[in-house]
């Protein structure tokens, strides 16, 4: 007879004594979460505690866990072909290519890795080898934007602009710079958000310029910024970058890792905005995280200059492993098939709206400063002091997630920085969440925050 209690102990254990969480100290007062089993947008955990999972996992599980057609996709594709390397080709990788470039409504080539840091590199390499080909060998450089996350290798670590993440892993890849990304919430008294947006946008301007414009590659961004706070930007500033980026000959890379697969209540990010990437890199909801995938999408023109040269050295050369693998890229298409089907990209335009329409209520909360979402994707900044906008401390944004978690609902936190700015509560729920997830999110938040008013 299973001691249920006896089981998960052991387990904790044997945790303890083997495995190296990400990105959390080891403490054994807070013990992880050891997981059995997930379904829809709900995880149970070997004491039998059952959680709702407000963040999708790591902002990725779009359709929610546990369909039993993506395990089959993934199982069929395993027994007929496991691996094919993408030197080669196979049909779960052309199809995955063809429905991107019909999602995307153009035509990208379509380069498969296996995480969004991946992607990341791999776009970063792409944008200085194109300059390279086009006999532009000075431009080298990339701009980003602080607080903004791109991943954990050394390249896509110097494009994120949240030094806590950074300093001890330095020197990082060299060429990255950053500015400050608009937060509308925090700027300065008097400005409209509008004049804001264009003088952030212009700030970018200013940094190309001031760095000498030949050496510019690439401009990098998310159409929102997510885990650095869930930052969102007025159309005018995105659409400003777009065309610096063209006046100076420097590419946009768009970082759809989050972003894509429906969660802003667009099937891309970027797509609020009258934009056109140049590069696009997607991971996370590809395949809600059933599998490891990337995809980095580069505009077929800038492809070609890795083909036409007489150059033998003119192609792209970079490979990875398991990038692009058959089941991984079947389990894609029917992730993107069952967003589709289910209607999930409106959903989260809808589950998005009412979230922010019944959390009105929390404005007048003492230690909330500003609710913002686009789609099924928000951020509750918490302050001290609504007037002074004082970030909230450690104590009080930690009690507001553990209070969730003792009342079953998992929520985020944005990403850490020197600049104090982790005072952002993150929700990022399933798409496919139900009414009744829904509501129950609502109930616990708004009980929680009423708990806490002192
Ligand atoms: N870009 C963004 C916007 C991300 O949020 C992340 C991961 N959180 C990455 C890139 C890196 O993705 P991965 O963890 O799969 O390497």
């Amino acid at each position: 007879m299973h001691n249920v209690k006896e089981e998960a102990q052991s387990l904790l254990e044997k945790d303890q004594k083997n495995v190296w969480h990400h990105i959390s100290k080891y403490d054994e007062n807070t013990h992880p979460m050891i997981a059995k089993e997930a379904k829809g947008s709900w995880i149970t955990d070997h004491n039998g505690n059952k959680y709702l999972d407000g963040m999708s996992g790591l902002w990725c599980v779009n359709v929610g866990y546990g369909r039993e057609e993506l395990a089959q996709v993934a199982y069929e594709q395993l027994k007929d072909m496991s691996y094919i390397s993408m030197s080669q080709s196979h049909l779960p990788g052309i199809k995955l290519a063809e429905k991107l470039n019909e999602m995307l409504d153009d035509d990208y080539m379509i380069f498969y890795s296996n995480s969004g840091s991946d992607a990341n590199e791999v776009a970063f390499k792409i944008a200085r080898q194109y300059h390279q080909q086009n006999g532009e060998s000075s431009r080298y450089k990339f701009i980003s934007r602080y607080r903004a996350y791109h991943g954990g290798s050394l390249g896509a670590l110097a494009a994120t602009g949240q030094s806590l993440r950074k300093y001890k892993y330095e020197p990082l890849t060299s060429g990255f710079l950053h500015v400050a990304p608009p937060d509308n919430y925090r700027r300065p008294k008097g400005q409209s958000v509008e004049e804001y947006n264009l003088q952030k946008a212009e700030e970018i301007e200013e940094k190309i310029i001031w760095e000498q414009k030949e050496t510019i590659a690439a401009v990098i961004m998310e159409p929102l910024i997510t885990g650095g706070g869930v930052l969102i930007p007025e159309p005018v500033y995105v659409e400003k970058v777009q065309e610096i980026c063209n006046r100076y000959g420097v590419l946009l890379i768009i970082d759809e890792v989050i972003c894509g697969f429906g969660r802003t209540g667009r099937t891309f990010g970027h797509m609020h905005y009258d934009i056109k990437p140049d590069i696009i890199t997607m991971a996370k909801g590809l395949t809600s995280a059933y599998l490891p995938l990337s995809v980095t999408a580069v505009r077929k023109d800038i492809y070609e200059t890795f083909n036409s040269s007489d150059d033998e050295n003119s192609h792209f050369r970079h490979v990875n492993t398991f990038g692009g693998n058959p089941a991984a890229c079947a389990l894609a298409l029917k992730n993107i098939e069952i967003i589709e089907r289910d209607n999930l990209t409106n959903r989260a335009a809808v589950l998005g709206d009412r979230l922010r329409n019944e959390l009105k209520e929390l404005e007048a909360h003492p230690y909330v400063g500003d609710i913002r979402n686009q789609g099924f994707v928000m951020g509750i900044e918490m302050v001290e002091d609504k007037e002074t906008k004082e970030p909230a401390h450690d104590g009080r944004v930690k009690k507001i997630i553990s209070d969730c978690k003792a009342n079953g609902l998992i929520i985020g936190r944005n990403g850490d920085t020197v600049a104090g700015y982790n005072n952002i509560l993150t929700l990022c729920p399933p798409l496919s969440s139900t009414d009744a997830d829904l509501d129950f999110i609502l109930s616990v938040i708004k009980k929680v925050f009423k708990e806490n008013e002192t």
